[in-house]
């Protein structure tokens, strides 16, 4: 099984980097690939330019076996969709290589308004990770849709290509980009909420000044 994380990963953080490593232990992934978006579609655009986004990714998972940087959503043009990201996937991987797209809770809440969510749920599982400060309750619409999709076990899961929802226990650490990004403004240290590496980027980069 693949996991996908998707994200703007503006920068990327430990409350990231910890919840993807829980997800490929508990499932059993042979990898996750963590996708940096390029345009925005369902938020505001990244302050930091896409280039500098991935190279702070590629730096926080140097020598963390199964963690993959997949630089697809940047090389496409136009916004960034999920369900393109999971048909080229598809065309990479073939169709019966089970795919698990991680998901944080808070962003889970907005699922349906998505693009073609239920064409999402035809290519891939979807993992939905806790997340400090996102209610796990779901309101109607989300719960039909739910409806005979949820399973409880990671074997489930692997037992077929797509179509079921996993909702997953991870380390809960409070932290996002944009609190990280505040700091940084603010001129105050954002030290251990996210790689040293990453850190470094910014630094010379001069990122979120
Ligand atoms: P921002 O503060 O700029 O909105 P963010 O910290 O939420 O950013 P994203 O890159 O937008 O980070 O998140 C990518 C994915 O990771 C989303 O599915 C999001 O729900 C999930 N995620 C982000 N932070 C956490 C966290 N602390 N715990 C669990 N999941 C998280």
């Amino acid at each position: 099984m693949i996991g996908i994380l998707g994200g703007t990963f503006d920068p990327i953080h430990f409350g990231h980097l910890r919840p993807a490593l829980d997800c490929l232990q508990a499932l059993g992934l042979d990898e996750i690939r963590l996708v940096p978006l390029n345009v925005a579609v369902h938020r505001a655009p990244p302050v930091a330019p896409s280039a500098q986004r991935l190279a702070m990714l590629e730096a926080a998972i140097v020598g963390q076996p199964g963690f993959v940087a997949d630089a697809r959503e940047i090389e496409r043009p136009g916004g960034s969709y999920t369900y393109d990201t999971l048909v080229s996937l598809r065309a990479e991987l073939g169709r019966e290589r089970p795919l698990c797209l991680l998901i944080g809770a808070d962003a889970f809440a907005g699922f349906l308004d998505w693009h073609r969510p239920a064409d999402i749920l035809d290519l891939a599982h979807l993992v939905v990770m806790r997340r400090p400060g996102a209610s796990d309750a779901l309101d109607p619409a989300l719960q039909a849709f739910c409806a005979g999709r949820i399973r409880d076990r990671a074997g489930d899961l692997a037992e077929t290509p797509a179509g079921r929802i996993l909702f997953q226990d991870v380390t809960q650490i409070d932290v996002s980009a944009t609190r990280v990004r505040e700091l940084i403004r603010q001129d105050l240290s954002p030290r251990w909420l996210l790689p040293d590496a990453v850190i470094s980027i910014i630094a010379a980069e001069g990122l979120y000044r």
